[in-house]
């Protein structure tokens, strides 16, 4: 060791993807003085190191990290180093891992080694980590054809430089990644390795070699003859998780090169690494895959009323759109989906590859372009939607994502309709049906008017909507050239917030009487079936256990429809009050 000390801002320790990716984000931040120290003759992705103008000392052993004044001093076998901050990214594989399957006993299987002359060969990677990602690219640059079985790999949790590498080698077609894949099995072909994956998607596979990453750990304070000084210091960083009983400043790979500079060079302009949900998207193939997996309708039509109020019409892979006007689809999409806003999903991490399923009451459209009333489709569902957009209280999901797709998109739709919600009880055509809607909770009402009307109901159909404006009428013109072709029907749309509109509600219509003059005579509970859909407020079921029930403190429309004789339809227990709450 020389007594003389080199000045540096940054020492990073350790050429893994996360050392290197601080090191290169810490150069391109405008940090002139960066060292990365690999004990090793090279580092994770060596390209990496010409391109970015990185300077590894190779072949250099640490032997301390202490404090001095303001500064660390970092001991190598062959040079101290006075220092700015500090990063330790040097990984090893944690003691704790057990391969997650069985590995048989062959040259040709391996745990975070690849076989010498990897040119021409097949070589399967299998794990989800940076160091998985390492391998990759060694095999890669070896010559060898790699395929990388990446399943439970969360893209946004790479670290950049292994994120970057990644997407060049698949953008290059010189890998082949497989983002779900995780064999069950590895079994032998005479001497080849042959995986298993036992899912649809991926078939068995033979390789020349199959190598498995560990799981990696980092060194520990002790090992790495650390004084308390520079612990506390808050300028030696860790890469990696947190150490049990050693308070050590620690981030994963994208925080910590922000964290660290935020906490040792101030002068510094950061640069703010892409959102999460940016850097999974640009990983194309995983959400293609993801998408290819999980969805199995496409939109045909995507009409936006106003910016948040959609028509969509969606068609099954699968062909069947059988069901009964006044039933509800689900429809999903996945958690990897662009939202339309900035909010992030809480818990997003754990559930980014998931998929995020809500009910939709199928809507109709009135009339086919021939002007006749539309028979019921059958190779579309239509939906009319909403966008409920996420605030500080709460961050929805499902909407905000719907808000990015357009025509040609593929979604996701439940192999099921379901709801008892129908007109099954409108058993004569003679029967006063009413339609009590907010907002969206017109779709249902939409689909089953048309089917009463083309199937020649001859009593009244009164159909009553509540929004906030007109614009939020999705259906309007539809509606009043039904009331022009049908006498007997009545659409009473109420917008609550029209400077030239009093505002009134729906539970308003039956005390004023407005619902009766739309039917032409009384609300009479023996030959009228009313139809209530939406909010649960405007619906208003009473509260509590059967027999201790008592009406909410608002007054909904079946307390209204109750004092007139009218009784809740229930399973068992025939009733003409029929509801579907969106919420
Ligand atoms: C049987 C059934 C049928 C439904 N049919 C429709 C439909 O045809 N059209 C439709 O737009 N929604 C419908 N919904 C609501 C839909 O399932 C979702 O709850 C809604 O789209 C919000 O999903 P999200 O993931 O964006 O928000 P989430 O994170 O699920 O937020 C849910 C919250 O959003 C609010 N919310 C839910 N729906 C609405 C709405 N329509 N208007 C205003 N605020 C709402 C409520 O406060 C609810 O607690 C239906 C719900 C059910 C149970």
């Amino acid at each position: 060791m020389t007594a003389e000390q080199a000045d540096y801002d940054l020492i990073i320790i350790g050429g893994s993807a996360g050392g290197l990716s601080v090191a290169i984000s810490s150069i391109r931040s405008g940090l002139s003085r960066v060292r990365l120290i690999e004990p090793g003759n090279s580092v994770a992705f060596p390209e990496l190191v010409p391109e970015n103008l990185v300077d590894v000392a190779y072949g250099e052993q640490l032997e301390s990290i202490d404090a001095e004044g303001d500064h660390l001093v970092v001991t190598t076998d062959q040079r101290a180093y006075r220092t700015r901050g500090c990063l330790v990214s040097r990984r090893h594989r944690d003691p704790q891992w057990a391969a997650p399957i069985a590995l048989p006993t062959s040259p040709n299987v391996t745990v975070d080694s690849l076989p010498e002359g990897l040119n021409d060969l097949d070589i399967l990677v299998v794990g989800h980590t940076n160091h998985a990602a390492e391998l990759v690219a060694e095999a890669a640059a070896g010559g060898a054809g790699v395929v990388f079985a990446a399943g439970g790999m969360d893209p946004a949790r790479l670290a950049p430089a292994a994120d970057a590498v990644l997407r060049r080698l698949e953008r290059e077609r010189r890998i082949t990644v497989l983002y779900r894949a995780v064999p069950d099995g590895i079994g032998q072909d005479g001497e080849f390795p042959v995986a298993y994956f036992n899912d649809r998607r991926t078939p068995d596979l033979e390789f020349d070699h199959i190598v498995f990453a560990s799981e990696r750990c980092r060194p520990t304070v002790a090992e790495l003859n650390v004084s308390q000084a520079a612990i506390d210091s808050g300028k030696l960083w860790f890469d990696g998780a947190p150490e049990d009983g050693v308070d050590v400043p620690n981030g994963h790979s994208w925080e910590v090169g922000n964290k660290l500079a935020e906490a040792c060079f101030p002068e510094l302009e950061l640069v703010e690494p892409p959102s999460v949900v940016r850097r999974r998207v640009r990983h194309e193939s995983a959400i293609a895959e993801l998408r290819e997996e999980t969805y199995n309708a496409t939109i045909t039509a995507f009409e936006k009323r106003h910016s948040d109020l959609w028509v969509l019409r969606v068609r099954p892979d699968h062909g069947d759109t059988s069901h009964l006007p006044g039933q509800y689809a689900s429809l999903g999409l996945g958690f990897w989906e662009d939202r339309v806003d900035n909010y992030a999903d809480p818990g997003i991490d754990e559930k980014w590859h998931k998929l995020i399923r809500r009910s939709y009451s199928i809507s109709h459209s009135m009339f086919e372009p021939s002007g006749y009333l539309a028979p019921p489709d059958t190779e579309e569902l239509e939906f009319y939607i909403v966008l409920v957009p996420a605030d500080d209280g709460h961050v929805s999901a499902l909407t905000p994502r719907l808000a990015t797709k357009q025509v040609g998109d593929r979604i996701y739709l439940g192999p099921k309709v379901a709801g008892r919600y129908t007109l099954n009880s409108v058993e004569t055509p003679e029967t006063a049906v009413i339609f009590f809607a907010t907002g969206t909770g017109e779709a249902p009402h939409n689909s089953m008017v048309t089917e009463l009307l083309r199937k020649g109901h001859t009593g009244p159909i009164v159909s009553t909507v509540t929004v906030r404006n007109w614009k939020d009428l999705g259906y309007l013109d539809a509606h009043r050239k039904l009331e022009e072709r049908f006498a007997n029907y009545h659409y009473i749309p109420m917008p609550t917030r029209e400077a030239d509109v009093p505002k009134r509600y729906l539970q308003d219509l039956i005390r004023d009487g407005d619902i009766e003059l739309a039917l032409g005579g009384t609300m009479d509970p023996a030959s009228t079936h009313a139809f209530l859909c939406g909010n649960p407020a405007m619906i208003g079921l009473p509260e509590g256990e059967d027999g201790e029930e008592s009406w909410p403190e608002t007054t909904g429309v079946i307390e209204l429809l109750v004092e007139r004789g009218f009784t809740i339809n229930k399973r068992g227990q025939p009733g003409n009050i029929h509801f579907e709450e969106y919420w």
